[in-house]
Parts: C-alpha cells; sequence; structure tokens
C-alpha cells in the first residue's frame, strides 16, 4: 500500500463503472475495499473491483509486411492491430490464433511472444503475440473491420498507446527503432 497516490487515481469511479449493483440493485457507493477506494454495495456487499480486462493483440506478418486493420466507425487514418478480448478457458496465444482467423479469414501460426502492456485508458491489459499468416486471401469480419493494408515492416510507425508499444518492441527486436506516430487522439 505504499503507492496509495497512484492506485488511488487508477481506480477513481468513471463513466463507465456501475452505477447500481449487479446483483441487487441497490445503489453503488464509494468505500475502502482492499486497500483503496472503490464502488461497493452496503446492502450486500458485492464490490466493483474493477480490475482490468485482458486483450491479446496480434502482430501479423507476411512476406516482410504487417498487417493493419481498419475498424469499422473508427477516423480514416486509424489502422491498428488484430486484437480481441480473452474467452473463458482460452489462453492468450490461442486468443491470438482466433482473432486471426476470426479478423482476417485465414489460419496464423504463433511467432513468438512480445510482452504485457497496461491501458489504462480502456482499463485493459494487453498481451501481444507477433504471428505468421498462412498464404491465401484475406476475407475481413465485415461486422467489425472495413478495410486492411499489408504494411511493410520498415514503414512502420506504432502509436504511444494501446498495442502500440508491443509493436514498438516487436518493430526494435527487427532493427527497426522509429518513432510513435501523433495521431494527435488516444488509439487503442
Ligand atoms: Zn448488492
Amino acid at each position: 500500500m505504499a503507492n496509495l497516490s497512484r492506485s488511488d487515481r487508477r481506480t477513481a469511479p468513471s463513466q463507465g463503472d456501475f452505477q447500481y449493483c449487479p446483483r441487487c440493485r441497490t445503489e453503488l457507493a464509494l468505500g475502502v475495499h482492499g486497500g483503496r477506494e472503490r464502488l461497493g454495495c452496503p446492502k450486500c456487499g458485492f464490490v466493483h473491483w474493477r480490475n482490468p480486462v485482458p486483450v491479446v493483440g496480434a502482430i501479423v506478418e507476411r512476406a516482410g509486411r504487417v498487417v493493419l486493420v481498419h475498424g469499422v466507425g473508427r477516423p480514416p487514418h486509424w489502422y491498428g492491430l488484430v486484437a480481441g478480448f480473452l474467452e473463458t478457458a482460452e489462453t492468450p496465444e490461442e486468443c491470438a490464433l482466433r482473432e486471426v482467423k476470426e479478423e482476417l479469414g485465414l489460419d496464423a501460426t504463433t511467432g513468438g511472444f512480445i510482452g504485457i502492456y497496461p491501458f489504462e485508458r480502456l482499463n485493459q491489459i494487453i498481451f501481444i503475440y507477433h504471428v505468421l499468416l498462412s498464404a491465401g486471401e484475406i476475407t475481413l469480419a465485415a461486422d467489425e473491420l472495413d478495410d486492411y493494408k499489408e504494411m511493410p515492416i520498415e514503414r512502420i510507425k506504432p502509436w504511444p498507446q494501446g498495442t502500440g508499444p508491443g509493436l514498438r518492441d516487436w518493430l526494435a527486436t527487427r532493427g527497426f527503432h522509429p518513432q510513435f506516430a501523433d495521431f494527435g487522439t488516444p488509439q487503442d
């Protein structure tokens, strides 16, 4: 509990939090639970721990290029990694390969584990893998994605938040050290 000031800032309730108890519908109240101020239910004892949500991102490589995808409804210049939420009983590595199959319509094999990156703005913890994409034509998951590009590794510029630091670290293993791209808005 030595770093309570930082912890308090991180756990402060925000717009996306519960207002009512998901168990008994009583209005939640701030209190100290597990050494930090959090929302809890005064009636049934439910605590909104607000632990980070695990997310997996895949650096999808094929023939010296990385596949970057564009999400439906995103600003036009926001291309990112294939990524998604971990399912119950799934390992992060399995999740990376499943997301590639779902989003790009092709099988992939694991290239390596890159690292784990906290993403405070969305309260996520992101596992990044490098995967190798099979041959064949990419078919996007039309409900999620509306475009993709296969970027030569030497032209990729990572972004400062979310999956970006993992991409930066992978690029460094290939001998590339580009500056973060400044999109002017948070990336996830
Ligand atoms: Zn309750």
